[in-house]
């Protein structure tokens, strides 16, 4: 089995971001970036797969501008077989984009199962993942939190409201990580060595033939609402009748 997984590089979730002065997006000048959490989980996985002896190569792709190999070598390191660059000189490019590329990519790369991030946590699309899996009219799992193999069939496991759903799918199909299904690994320092010999190809986003053109257009960007300072009360009946006066209850 051959996996495909699609990484994003994003503004390390460690890194507070900073709003450009005309609100017109966040600043990610001298900011550290990293790959998308959600996609290391989909790396991890693939290489917990690989390790159960039920994988033969695991690809990681990401489509960006050109310090994207960053993250591929990080994926590389994780475990990884092979890594593609589609260049892109644009930083924002949109999950309808990002699905066809990824859909023409399939075509030619014929993985049984791509494993993406439920989202990139920049821009919080959550849209990717299943717009690929229409694209090329495969089978879909989102926001898996386990997921077990079965001749040709997968059970994905998801959390919904009220409980765990099952699902069984079946190959080709596109599975979307959640954050439970697994803990990432630690690229060990002779793995970040031996990821420097792995494969990396680089293919321009123009041979895909895709049309970049935004749909979406950003208003403005701006800090969340400052939350107000808390009140601490001697007794819960004075919290009560605080929230009384307030209005808050009633
Ligand atoms: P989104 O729909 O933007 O929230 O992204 C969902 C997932 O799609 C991410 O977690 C990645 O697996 C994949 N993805 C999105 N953008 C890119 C990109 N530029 N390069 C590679 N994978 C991407």
């Amino acid at each position: 089995m051959k996996i495909l997984v699609p990484i994003k590089r994003v503004l390390d979730y460690n890194i507070k971001p900073r709003i450009k002065s005309d609100n017109s997006d966040i600043d990610l000048g001298n900011v550290k970036m990293s790959m998308n959490p959600f996609d290391e989980i989909a790396v991890e996985q693939a290489v917990r797969l690989k390790e159960q002896g039920l994988v033969t190569e695991i690809v990681v792709v990401s489509i960006g501008v050109s310090q994207c190999t960053d993250i591929l070598r990080a994926g590389l390191a994780m475990g990884a077989d092979r890594s593609i660059h589609i260049f892109c000189e644009q930083s924002h490019i949109e999950p309808l984009s990002v699905a066809k590329i990824l859909a023409q990519l399939c075509k030619t790369e014929n993985p049984d199962v791509v494993i993406c991030g439920k989202q990139a946590i920049d821009d919080d699309y959550n849209q990717t993942g299943q717009m690929l899996a229409g694209l090329l009219n495969w089978s879909q799992a989102t926001f898996a939190s386990e997921m077990t193999f079965h001749d040709d069939k997968i059970h994905v496991k998801r959390e919904i409201d009220g409980g765990l759903e099952t699902l069984e799918i079946s190959k080709p199909a596109v599975i979307t990580t959640d954050l439970r299904l697994n803990t990432p690994r630690y690229a060990s320092l002779p793995n970040i060595m031996k990821a420097k010999q792995k494969p990396l190809s680089i293919i321009n986003i123009a041979d895909f033939n895709v049309d970049m053109t935004p749909r979406l257009s950003v208003v403005s960007v701006s800090e969340p609402a400052k939350r107000t300072a808390g009140q601490k009360f001697e007794t819960v009946r004075d919290m009560v009748s605080s929230m009384r006066k307030n209005g808050v209850i009633v």
